[in-house]
């Protein structure tokens, strides 16, 4: 059961059910916290035709219509959408005991993957472009003798020749072990006129042991403009973000939950991240880390063909999947 108090649920459902009508008369769905615009959850679920069941207790809001369903928890921005995760830039908030979450999550983040039909019409995503992470000089993450450059390289090439098996044609930024330098990468995509770009790395926590506990696996879209980066990592002021804000979450999104569908990962997410390369492409672009080297359970997935080749065919059926939502006219 989502909720022990039975009267509090049935006020809440009845809440949410009387909610059009409130949210058609005023702005009162609408609130400030700490300086930002933030919407009431449920109003704006119910004007999306979800229905809603919320645990003030575990703080646990689900809600649900006949195409996907949403998991939210109050006071963190995790948000499971069709049981894949993503991180929202703010924390679901309580305001005068109800949820609510940053209008710039609901508009930047929800939206475009709830919505997709409002993204430009009339494109072709043809021309794919492979990034295997680090190579030359750069090993990327180490363990023991294993180095990422030479398992990227791996699932680039396994992902290529599926894609072309699909009927894409390919750019492979790099097709042997050579250094490329970061910012050549995307202006290479960019030259070549790439409809979409896809960077490939597996993760590593640094412990150097083969026993990190960190796990799993996460994908990434650009950091939006003046927006938060959600990887954990320091942000390193404004961004500018690029004009495909919306196409590269939608992306991130299917690809990750493709491999998460197909693959027996931990769910680290979908997250924003300022990384260069997807900064200097001119195209919808996305950044996956495929598991820990220094994770022993993602580790043998890595170096395995067999495991490899899954996840190459999961990537394809993300880039599919996002193909099918993007194409129309
Ligand atoms: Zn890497």
């Amino acid at each position: 059961m989502y909720c022990r108090f039975g009267w509090l649920c049935a006020l809440w459902l009845g809440v949410f059910a009387l909610t059009p009508v409130r949210a058609q008369s005023s702005r009162g769905d609408m609130t400030l916290i700490n300086g930002r615009i933030y919407s009431d959850l449920g109003l704006w679920g119910a004007k999306q035709g979800f229905r809603s069941r919320w645990n003030p207790t575990t703080g646990e809001l689900r809600m649900t219509n006949r195409w996907a369903s949403l998991e939210f928890k109050t006071d963190t921005a995790r948000v499971e959408y069709d049981g894949t995760l993503l991180w929202l830039e703010y924390p679901v908030a309580v305001e005068r005991g109800r949820p609510y979450i940053a209008q710039r999550d609901l508009d930047l983040t929800l939206m475009p993957l709830l919505k997709p039909g409002k993204l430009p019409t009339g494109r072709h995503i043809r021309r794919i472009a492979l990034s295997a992470g680090h190579g030359g000089k750069d090993p990327g993450n180490m363990e023991g003798s294993r180095q990422e450059k030479t398992f990227t390289l791996k699932l680039a090439k396994e992902l290529a020749q599926r894609l072309r098996a699909a009927g894409f044609e390919v750019i492979q930024v790099r097709e042997r072990d050579e250094f490329v330098p970061l910012d050549e990468r995307p202006e290479m995509a960019n030259r070549l006129k790439a409809d979409l770009y896809l960077a490939l790395h597996f993760n590593g926590a640094g412990s150097g042991g083969g026993s990190s506990s960190a796990q799993g696996a996460e994908t990434f879209a650009l950091t939006l403009p003046n927006g938060r980066s959600t990887h954990g990592g320091t942000s390193s002021g404004p961004q500018p973000g690029n004009r495909f804000d919306r196409d590269n979450l939608l992306l991130a999104y299917q690809i990750h939950r493709a491999v998460l569908n197909s693959m027996d990962l931990m769910d680290r997410g979908v997250k924003r991240a300022n990384f260069a390369e997807l900064r200097g492409t001119r195209m919808p672009a996305a950044y996956l880390e495929g598991g820990f080297m220094d994770h022993p359970d993602d580790l043998r997935r890595i170096v395995s063909d067999r495991e490899r080749g899954k996840l190459a065919d999961a990537i394809v059926d993300g880039i599919q999947a996002y193909k099918r939502l993007v194409e129309r006219e």
